[in-house]
């Protein structure tokens, strides 16, 4: 069911026509507030009030011209100042292929590295999400290159590939921000952990891995995942090594485990959850339906009403 629906997310005629099916996007939108920026500061605003942050993304990728990367880069430099203005830590996460990496991987630079002078300007942050294997030696050279003029930029790092350790290590060189995940997209045995506790497993032990440089203040961090189980455990040995909760940070996407988000934050812990906007949310969607084939119920239920 993974395979079927990562092959759906990739297929062109049905991103042409199931975002039109109203029932989809009604489904859709339990993981997303509102296709506009709008609800998505809206639901950043009330996060605040939670001890909650927000890292807002508006989606889109592999966009096929450069007026499109250019539209997109505008439209983050407009979320990065109005979120400073409505008084929330502004941070944005951004897909390289979506300012421009398939067209002019130095233009794709010259859009980061504007975005992370537009964070930089509001004392934000600017990440950089990971896409399909085929794209991470192009991404982490996008990193290195944008982190070498600005520290206030991260990138996510996928625990099913195997090669992320030694990513991870080369990478603790030079004072990095790594938001780690376990991996959202298709990717053959050649490359990635096929079985899921593998993929937990070696979550583990890359946090093993970097936690005592995020102890001493030499790398941030995040979580970002949903497996609560997992947090746990890497919460358990952070407390081992002497760090403290704040120093911990976890992001999960909005609407998934809600509860789970207020109590990390009521405990001590740095929360954020992923806010997405847009209307191109159909090969996104379909890889939150991977994740969790059950989700699939609700869009059943959508289509019932
Ligand atoms: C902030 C953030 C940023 C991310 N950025 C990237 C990125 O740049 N590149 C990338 O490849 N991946 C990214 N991901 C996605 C990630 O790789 C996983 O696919 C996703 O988080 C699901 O895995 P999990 O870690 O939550 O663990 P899982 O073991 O899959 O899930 C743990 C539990 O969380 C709940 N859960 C998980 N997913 C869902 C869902 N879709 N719907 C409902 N419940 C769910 C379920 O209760 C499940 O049992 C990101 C995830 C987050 C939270």
């Amino acid at each position: 069911m993974r395979s079927l629906l990562l092959w759906c997310a990739q297929n062109l005629w049905l991103s042409e026509h199931v975002p039109q099916w109203g029932f989809v996007k009604r489904a859709a939108r339990r993981f997303m507030p509102g296709e506009d920026f709008d609800a998505a500061l809206k639901a950043g605003v009330a996060f605040k009030a939670q001890g909650i942050g927000a890292v807002f993304t508006k989606l889109g990728e592999n966009i096929k011209a450069m007026s499109e990367a250019t539209a997109a880069v505008e439209q983050y430099e407009l979320v990065l100042k109005t979120a400073a203005e409505a008084g929330l830590e502004p941070e944005i996460s951004v897909k390289p292929t979506q300012v421009g990496l398939d067209i002019d991987p130095d233009a794709a630079f010259a859009n980061l590295n504007r975005l992370a002078d537009a964070a930089a300007r509001v004392k934000g942050f600017l990440w950089i999400d990971m896409e399909g294997s085929a794209y991470t030696d192009r991404t982490l050279d996008l990193y290195n290159r944008v982190h070498a003029r600005h520290s206030a930029v991260g990138v996510c790092l996928q625990a099913y590939l195997y090669r992320t350790a030694s990513d991870a290590y080369r990478m603790l060189a030079f004072k990095p921000a790594i938001r780690l995940v376990k991996g959202a997209y298709a990717e053959p045995a050649d490359r990635a952990f096929p079985a899921k506790r593998d993929v937990d497993a070696n979550f583990l032990a890359l946090c093993a891995l970097v936690l005592p440089d995020a102890n001493r203040g030499r790398l941030r961090l995040v979580l970002a995942t949903h497996d609560v189980a997992l947090i746990d455990r890497v919460a358990r040995f952070a407390d081992a090594i002497g760090m403290d909760r704040h120093q911990l940070e976890v992001h999960m996407l909005y609407g998934i485990q809600a509860s789970q988000q207020a109590r990390l934050a009521t405990e001590g812990y740095r929360v954020k959850v992923l806010v997405a906007y847009g209307d191109a949310w159909y090969a996104w969607y379909l890889r939150r339906l991977a994740e969790r084939p059950a989700n699939i119920v609700f869009v059943a239920r959508q289509m019932f009403g």
